[in-house]
């Protein structure tokens, strides 16, 4: 198999990565900061290299799952010189900013950068349903493809090296948020003897139906036109009724209460009689 990889970093992720890599029979040189981690990985077909410098020279494309932004800089700051010329997928977790200073970095160096955020867990990589976001460059995601296939749908989102990042953040903001929904409501019904569990199969249902208005919520944000007809409007969507029956159960109301004032703000602006969607502009705009 043409493409030489070397893998940098071998927790959990690195490496289930490093082993669906020698799995497929790419000639794999793995390298980690504590020694024993590469063994298994050894068994399996891969070369151990002793300096990280030697892992570099060893492949075409060199992947980093560290821990941060500061380990990465950490490993491959000093190495700097021998990465020059090469392809660097940094699946390590940073924000948004740093992975945009590492491309940077990068290309200061001349360096080949492609961002990765993995939506999985180590057990999932190889298997339906893991997905792995990139940004960076498209060159690099076009000719390493077949090889970031290898570890789930590989989904690219742009130049901009940050954007894999910022996609990755706001999912698990709306995922957070929707648990936090999910836990009001089983708390407002707990008072009434329901199991979390019970609430848990309406809710399951409910929500996954309620998904469906996705589509027609962005067609009015992106459209621009709050005003267009057929929307349930701010002012029908007042959750005075929800809140008193939290208070009456003497549950907390700050989960419902941030959704309420999301609405408030934009009837106090005058737009009452505009569709819900437009609560984006609460949020698009700070207080
Ligand atoms: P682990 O804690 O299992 O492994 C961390 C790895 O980073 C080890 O190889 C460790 O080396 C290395 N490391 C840490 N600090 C340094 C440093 N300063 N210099 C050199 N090496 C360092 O973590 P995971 O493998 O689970 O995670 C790796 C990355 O993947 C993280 O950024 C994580 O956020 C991301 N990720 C993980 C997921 C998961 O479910 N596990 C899911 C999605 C993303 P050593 O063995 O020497 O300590």
């Amino acid at each position: 198999n043409g493409v030489r990889v070397s893998v940098l970093g071998l927790g959990a992720m690195g490496a289930a990565l490093a082993t669906a890599l020698v799995e497929a029979g790419h000639t794999t040189t793995v390298w980690n900061r504590s020694a024993g981690k590469a063994d298994a990985l050894v068994a399996l077909g891969a070369t151990a290299a002793d300096t990280v410098g030697e892992a570099l020279t060893a492949g075409d494309v060199v992947i980093a799952c560290l821990f941060d932004a500061a380990s990465v800089h950490e490993v491959l700051d000093p190495v700097a010189d021998r990465l020059a010329g090469r392809t660097l997928v940094n699946v390590t977790t940073t924000s948004p900013e740093q992975a945009v200073e590492i491309a940077a970095w990068a290309a200061g160096h001349g360096v080949v950068y492609l961002d990765g955020g993995i939506m999985a867990v180590p057990e999932m990589i190889g298997s339906p349903g893991s997905s792995i976001f990139y940004s960076g460059s498209e060159a690099a995601f076009e000719q390493y493809r077949p090889l970031l296939d290898l570890w789930g749908e590989s989904v690219y989102f742009g130049e901009d090296a940050g954007l894999a990042s910022l996609y990755d953040l706001a999912l698990l903001a709306a995922m957070y948020i929707m648990f936090a929904g999910f836990a009001h409501g089983a708390a407002m019904v707990a008072g009434a003897g329901v199991t979390a569990g019970d609430f848990a199969r309406r809710a399951g249902s409910w929500l996954t139906a309620m998904t469906g208005g996705f589509a027609g919520y962005a067609a009015v944000i992106d459209g621009g036109d709050y005003t267009v007809a057929g929307q349930q409007s701010l002012e029908f969507s007042n959750l005075g009724n929800m809140i008193d029956a939290s208070v009456a159960q003497g549950i907390s109301t700050e989960a419902i209460d941030m959704v309420q004032n999301l609405i408030q703000r934009q009837i106090d602006a005058g737009h009452g009689k505009e569709g819900f969607a437009r609560i984006i502009e609460s949020i698009k705009h700070p207080r």
